[in-house]
């Protein structure tokens, strides 16, 4: 079933860059709404399980170590269409290869620090949500 929520966060190299308030005022320009939000740090079991579909992958120990390094923004956002249209709105996972006017075009360094994640299914959002919020914690 289609939802109309997606959740995001706005990376370590993001954060450490002072990107917080451009990347939301993107994010709020484009017309999601934020129902909920908090800045917080991942923990080495954190970040295995959140990322734990890419285990096998060879640059999973850079991908924990990455995201565990100092703080994120974690935000639910909503919208109509919101998984495909955030997706659309952060671009490529590598920012050489991301549209122009895309998040990551404008603030990733490579395909490894991107700035920010969003969710690749109404499932996976879903998950991905419940991971970091608990329901009293969403609006
Ligand atoms: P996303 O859905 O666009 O975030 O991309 P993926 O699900 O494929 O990968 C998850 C995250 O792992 C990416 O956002 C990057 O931070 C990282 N990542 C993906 N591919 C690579 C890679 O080739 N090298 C490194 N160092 N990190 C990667
Ligand atoms: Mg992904």
């Amino acid at each position: 079933m289609a939802t109309n929520r997606t959740f995001t966060m706005l990376k370590p190299d993001a954060v450490e860059k002072g990107h917080i308030g451009a990347i939301l005022e993107k994010i709020n320009a484009s017309g999601f709404r934020i129902v909920a939000m908090k800045l917080t740090q991942m923990t080495q079991a954190d970040a295995e399980a959140f990322y734990a579909i890419h285990k096998e992958r060879p640059f999973f120990g850079e991908l924990v170590e990455y995201m565990t390094r100092g703080p994120i923004v974690a935000a639910i956002l909503e919208k109509d269409n919101a998984v495909e249209d955030f997706r659309t709105l952060i671009g490529a996972t590598n920012p050489a290869e991301a549209a122009e006017g895309t998040i990551r075009k404008l603030y990733a360094a490579s395909i490894g620090e991107n700035a920010v994640h969003g969710s690749d299914s109404d499932e996976n959002a879903a998950i991905e949500g419940a991971f970091h919020f608990s329901g009293r914690e969403m609006f």
